[in-house]
């Protein structure tokens, strides 16, 4: 991130939540943020999300409240950037480095090519699994 990067604070905490595992309610123990690479306008962009953390006391696992709709586990990338990058991969048939390029020159954030071909391959794979 540079000193332009639009810094976007987002929060969500519960002070309980269901357990992923068993279906609980668990309680909060702490809380964390990560930082998320998100699609920019006129600069570079991220989100910073603070994010509750549950321990239940049925099975004792420990978990991450649900922020999928933002993005998938241990992503450095929101959602929005993974669809933007694959749209224009799939949709639009750039190729890796032209979608790399185009990510960084229109929406201030840099994907490595590598990072849009797992996409990509993730993608395809999904696809296949649904035929
Ligand atoms: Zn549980």
């Amino acid at each position: 991130m540079t000193t332009k990067t639009k810094i976007l604070r987002i929060k969500i905490t519960r002070t309980t939540a269901k357990c992923p595992l068993c279906g609980a309610t668990a309680k909060r123990h702490s809380t964390a943020t990560r930082t998320l690479r998100e699609v920019g306008h006129s600069r570079p962009a991220a989100l910073l999300v603070t994010y509750s953390k549950h321990r239940c006391t049925a099975c004792r696992r420990t978990f991450s409240v649900d922020m999928s709709h933002l993005a998938t586990k241990g992503a450095r990338f929101t959602s929005r950037v993974r669809g933007c990058a694959l749209d224009l991969v799939i949709r639009k048939g750039l190729t890796l480095e032209a979608a790399s390029l185009r990510m960084r020159q229109r929406h201030f954030v840099h994907v490595p090519m590598s990072t849009i071909h797992d996409w990509a391959a993730a993608e395809m794979e999904g696809e296949c699994a649904n035929v």
